[in-house]
């Protein structure tokens, strides 16, 4: 009998391993730093209550008007999945064939890559332009089945503009996916173009502005013939009772509190920014709840923050940037923990 044999594209495809160190402050994953919102908290306090003997409904049509209301779109316009990266992962294999392209600004989102190796398709990397936007008609030229736009971006934490956005949507010949996973940070969404551009796919998450990353909850909004397309590929019961539950009462009586920290989240970061340049260190402007500072080795500066008790993310030789850190924004406390060490090892 032959052995197993995996598909020797993922002998390509790297395992999505972070640092598993347990340090006392982790800045490593965007995360929402002062936790879970309230309403969403009392909602978890109870989990039976969600019935987790049953299996969730396979169309979770309360989340999706809840989301629909936030999003100011009609719930037919909204896919929910297990954490955006499902979302992204399913429109990668829904709408573009194996061997076709998918055109992103480099360097973004990991996964992406990832999700379009392990989905049989070609990674079409384009640089961003120098005044750190991207470039619409490097993305456009790739002709790809799929053109990925991160919105704020992450690593980098740049924002995009509304022209070129609009110019890639009015443009594009496949679809269009606008990653919004801190999108609440940037005040800037691209929902409005949703309803001259039926090939636009925008994906969102409760995991950053709302706090709720280890419940998986993601969404898309779509034209309802995407939608439809989407749940094909997604299959049924990816969102589960806790979360439907917990995302629920986040999407109701937590909205002010959502408000409030993602506003002392913008604050914070540009605090922070400031005070990073007294110590040396220069930061690429940001959109989103997270900083990305180039730095000359940032193996060495992840290691030495470690031997600090924080966690950070390493970037080695970013695209146009070099190595990096990024470090995700919360209460000033923690950032002044932050900076503390940074002075630490910096002597
Ligand atoms: N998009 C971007 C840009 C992200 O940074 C992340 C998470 N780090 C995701 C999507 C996926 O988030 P989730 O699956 O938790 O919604």
């Amino acid at each position: 009998m032959s052995p197993a044999r995996p598909r020797p594209v993922l002998e390509t495809v790297p395992l999505y391993a972070p640092d598993p160190t347990e340090v006392e402050l982790d800045l490593s994953d965007n995360v929402n730093l002062w936790g879970v919102p309230p309403a969403a908290a009392r909602a978890l306090a109870d989990p039976l209550a969600a019935r987790p003997s049953v299996y969730p409904r396979s169309d979770p049509r309360e989340l999706r008007v809840a989301l629909a209301r936030y999003a100011g779109v009609s719930a037919a316009q909204v896919v929910t999945g297990c954490g955006s990266d499902d979302v992204i992962d399913g429109a990668l294999r829904a709408f573009a064939a194996p061997g076709e392209k998918v055109a992103y600004s480099a360097p973004s989102f990991s996964m992406l890559v990832t999700f379009a190796r392990v989905n049989g398709l070609e990674p079409a990397p384009v640089p961003f332009r120098r005044d750190g936007d991207v470039d619409p008609d490097a993305l456009l030229a790739e002709r790809a089945a799929v053109t990925y736009v991160c919105s704020p971006n992450n690593p980098t934490g740049t924002g995009v503009s509304t022209a070129a956005l609009e110019r890639i949507v009015a443009k594009a010949e496949g679809l269009v996916l606008v990653d919004e996973a801190y999108g609440e940070f940037s005040g800037r969404t691209s929902v409005p173009l949703l309803a001259r551009a039926p090939q636009l796919l925008v994906t969102r998450t409760l995991s950053k502005a709302f706090g709720l990353a280890g419940l998986r909850v993601g969404y898309g909004l779509a034209a309802p013939e995407v939608v439809q397309v989407l749940e094909k590929v997604r299959g049924p019961y990816k969102v589960n009772v806790l979360g439907e539950r917990a995302a629920l009462a986040a999407l109701g009586d937590d909205l002010p509190w959502v408000r409030r920290h993602v506003e002392a989240s913008v604050a914070i970061r540009e605090r922070l920014r400031v005070a990073l340049e007294t110590l040396g260190f220069r930061a690429l402007p940001s959109a989103a709840n997270f900083l990305c500072v180039p730095v000359p080795d940032a193996a060495a500066l992840g290691r030495a923050l470690l031997g600090q008790g924080i966690k950070v993310r390493v970037l080695r030789a970013l695209p146009g940037i070099g190595d990096a850190i990024r470090v995700g924004v919360g209460p000033w406390d923690a950032m002044e923990r932050l900076l503390t060490a940074l002075r630490e090892v910096s002597r």
